[in-house]
């Protein structure tokens, strides 16, 4: 039974971060290391202005958690220091709790009852109590190979290695099929690994976790461009079901832009990945910030990952570009009232740190020096509007024109879904209108015994749904394979 008068005792705190003058100077997590004691002290006081609602909104409804997790169940355990329980309360529904304790923007607190009322202090910390959950777990050899103990001679290939393909991998492994996870990149992780920054989750979280997949059988291979290295007639030969986890990674460009084509204007992805890999230990990035002026056109995640990458490594300034005006700092309930998804100003942690934000501009073009290399931007104040077809239009408010130094311009304004690659060809596969690829009920796409999860399905979209999407797609495969499946099934393909 929770503390239903717990909020009224509790005032929310979210976990401390550490100076940013410190921040600045490595690459690790952002958020201050305390001593376990105080760690868990303050998070179970955290849990315990959780009031077990009726009708927990956090992980139910269009604004709650896609994997269900039991929210309201793990805060009262580890409200009566109850850790061990709410480990397995908690990965009862979530393969990767740490993953998403770091990188969710939490739908759960946005659908928290606490989140409707200002004077009840806010939602309750449900993602600080996760990522405690899982790091107590960790630290208390709570979280083991779980080995199945049947085999089912069922091969399953799991293509692409981001949250999505983990979490059907470890799934359909963990059900007792022999499952192999194929990642085109030199490393496994995806996102997680090359898309994420240190700063937000240090690639040990990653490889802890890849190591007890593989304590637990799944198997791994990397460097392989499956319908490349490994033809489709050989997958196919070689496997009795094939998840694509390939992700959405074909960013959203803008050539109508003058000047895009000069040298220094570059898409996100080509920032991140080799930043990341110099993170790893791979040689300094040649896309490095270090000494530039740094424009970021794009308000979003990837914007901002752009952002504390480009700080860290020494940026002259670093200034991000958004269309849309600022958003209120407090929730606008008659754009978006509870518990939908607040229109409401995101900050980031990156934000605190250096750099400007600027909102309602938009680049009118990107000014070059002679030798074809960008040395500033030209912007324009705008409004964003909708035609008479409903589509999105930027259309310049004034004719003033501000001129930005730029030796490094990131275009962060959005994935437009699949890769083109030489794999979906193989399988007679073609794209949606969205750019992702489509599916059944029961995420089988239009080659038999081939399903998708992720982004690849979805659209770029939140970790939290990579998960939830690899978990269901896991229990398609093993329904396929078995002809029944007992394994969970959180969400169903849209
Ligand atoms: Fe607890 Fe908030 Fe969920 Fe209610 S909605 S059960 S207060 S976390």
């Amino acid at each position: 039974m929770a503390d239903p008068k717990g909020f009224l005792k509790y005032s929310r705190a979210d976990a401390p971060k550490r100076p940013t003058d410190e921040r600045l100077g490595d690459w690790r997590e952002v958020y201050a290391a305390l001593s376990t004691e105080d760690r868990n002290e303050q998070v179970s006081t955290q849990a315990a202005r959780c009031m077990d609602c009726g009708i927990p909104f956090c992980h139910s409804g269009s604004a709650g958690c896609p994997l269900g997790n039991l929210i309201p169940e793990w805060n009262n355990m580890v409200r009566r220091g109850q850790w061990e329980a709410a480990s397995d309360r908690l990965h009862a529904t979530n393969n990767f709790p740490e993953f998403t304790g770091k990188l969710c923007p939490a739908p759960c607190e946005t659908g928290c009852v606490l989140a409707i009322s200002p004077d009840a202090g806010g939602a309750v910390a449900i993602k600080r109590v996760e990522e405690t959950i899982a790091e107590v777990s960790w630290e208390n050899d709570y979280v083991f190979p779980r080995t199945s103990e049947e085999h089912t001679g069922k091969r399953v290939a799991v293509v692409g290695s981001g949250p999505a393909g983990l979490a059907a991998a470890q799934q359909l492994t963990r059900a007792g099929h022999e499952v192999t996870v194929y990642e085109r990149d030199d490393r496994i992780g995806g996102l997680l690994r090359y898309g994420i920054p240190e700063f937000k989750m240090e690639k040990s979280v990653l490889d802890r976790r890849l190591g007890q997949m593989r304590d637990e059988g799944t198997k791994f291979i990397t460097g392989c461009e499956v319908g490349v290295d490994l033809t489709v007639e050989d997958l196919r030969a070689g496997y009795d079901a094939v998840v694509l986890a390939v992700g959405a990674l074909r960013g959203r460009d803008d050539t109508t832009i003058p000047g895009r084509e000069l040298d220094g204007v570059r898409m996100a992805m080509e920032h991140l990945v080799p930043a990341n890999k110099e993170v790893e230990g791979d040689g300094p990035s040649p896309i490095s910030a270090e000494g530039k002026h740094v424009i970021i056109l794009g308000g979003g995640d990837t914007g901002a990952d752009c952002y504390g990458t480009a700080t860290r490594q020494g940026a002259l300034s670093v200034t991000q570009l958004d269309n849309y005006p600022q958003p209120p700092t407090e929730r606008d309930d008659d754009r978006s009232p509870w518990p939908t998804w607040p229109y409401i100003l995101r900050t980031y942690p990156a934000h605190e740190e250096a750099g400007e934000r600027k909102f309602a501009v938009s680049i009118e073009s990107f000014v070059g020096d002679e030798d074809g290399t960008v040395r500033a931007v030209r912007l324009r104040h705008v409004q964003v509007i909708r035609d008479e077809n409903g589509r999105r239009q930027v259309v310049p408010v004034s004719d003033a024109v501000e001129e930005l130094p730029c030796d490094l311009a990131l275009l962060a304004i959005g994935f437009e879904g699949v890769e083109h690659m030489p794999l979906l060809g193989g399988l007679g596969i073609e794209l949606t209108k969205r750019g992702t690829i489509g599916s059944g009920s029961n995420w089988e796409t239009t080659a038999p015994g081939v399903f998708v999860c992720g982004d690849a399905h979805r659209g770029a979209s939140l970790v939290v749904w990579a998960i939830a999407e690899g978990r269901s797609v896991a229990h398609a495969v093993d329904s396929h394979l078995m002809g029944a499946s007992e394994l969970p099934n959180p969400v169903h393909p849209t």
